[in-house]
């Protein structure tokens, strides 16, 4: 599953805004219209923007996530040298 699946399967009202790009309610404050953008960008990152200003953050956590989801594998799946 890439970042943008896992960010997109748990934000409420997702609707696409062009290429690589959605908007979605905010799951970090109290939204009735979906007021957070949301990008991924050539190398598989997400960007979370939200217009009233909550941080990826608040907004990661509010999802179950943390803020390394939104970048690409590897990092993930490499658990370095044990001690
Ligand atoms: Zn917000």
């Amino acid at each position: 599953m890439t970042p943008i699946d896992s960010v997109l399967n748990r934000l409420d009202k997702v609707k696409s805004n062009g290429k690589g790009r959605w908007k979605a309610c905010c799951p970090a404050h109290d939204d009735k219209s979906p007021s957070l953008g949301i990008t991924e960008t050539s190398d598989g990152t997400v960007l979370l923007k939200c217009w009233v200003g909550c941080s990826a953050l608040d907004i990661t956590q509010a999802i179950g996530l943390e803020l390394r989801d939104l970048f690409p594998g590897e990092k993930r799946e490499r658990r370095g040298p044990s001690p």
